[in-house]
């Protein structure tokens, strides 16, 4: 299963490249939270059955919660250009619950919750094989996930945060 690390890497990279030019470190740090954020629900999800909205990777992990805590969060945290801020935490949000269906950890993902406690994953599973040793497990999810976003993050960083330095004039 991906690690928060690997999530709020992803959330990271998002917030760089979505956010308003040249990326703000506190929207970029809080879109990193985002990402990590659905997992809050291991506090109290332990011995509910799947079918609960409240188990481990349902409601929290849905669409309607990604669509909430965006304007939350967005509202409690910014006072100017709400809507376009809430860009990079609702992507962000929405990422760690497409990363969690690229895993064979769990019984899927409620991206419907709580209308519908189907659990979805995507067809292709490269992190988190069930039988599977913790550090190649944690090898693979590092080469697919952590290492590509945190150079997309560095890349956006460099390109996005030099774009809107003015140029000087002739
Ligand atoms: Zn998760």
């Amino acid at each position: 299963m991906p690690t928060p690390i690997s999530h709020a890497a992803v959330g990271l990279a998002i917030g760089v490249w979505t956010a308003p030019a040249p990326p703000d470190t506190r929207v970029c740090v809080l879109a990193a939270a985002c990402a990590a954020l659905p997992d809050i629900d291991v506090l109290w999800s332990s011995g509910l059955p799947h079918t609960s909205p409240f188990a481990h990777r349902a409601l929290t992990h849905s669409i309607l919660f990604a669509v909430v805590a965006t304007i939350v969060i967005t509202s409690a945290v910014f006072r100017q250009n709400r809507a376009r801020l809430a860009l990079p935490l609702g992507l962000a949000l929405l990422s760690h619950s497409c990363l969690d269906a690229l895993s064979t950890y769990s019984l899927g993902i409620a991206f419907l919750a709580p209308f519908s406690e189907h659990r979805f994953r995507f067809p292709w599973t490269p992190l988190g094989r069930p039988n599977g040793m913790i550090l190649s497990q944690l090898a693979v999810e590092s080469l697919l996930v952590l290492v590509p976003a945190l150079l997309l993050a560095w890349l956006g960083w460099r390109i996005r945060g030099r774009s809107a330095v003015p140029t000087p004039s002739a």
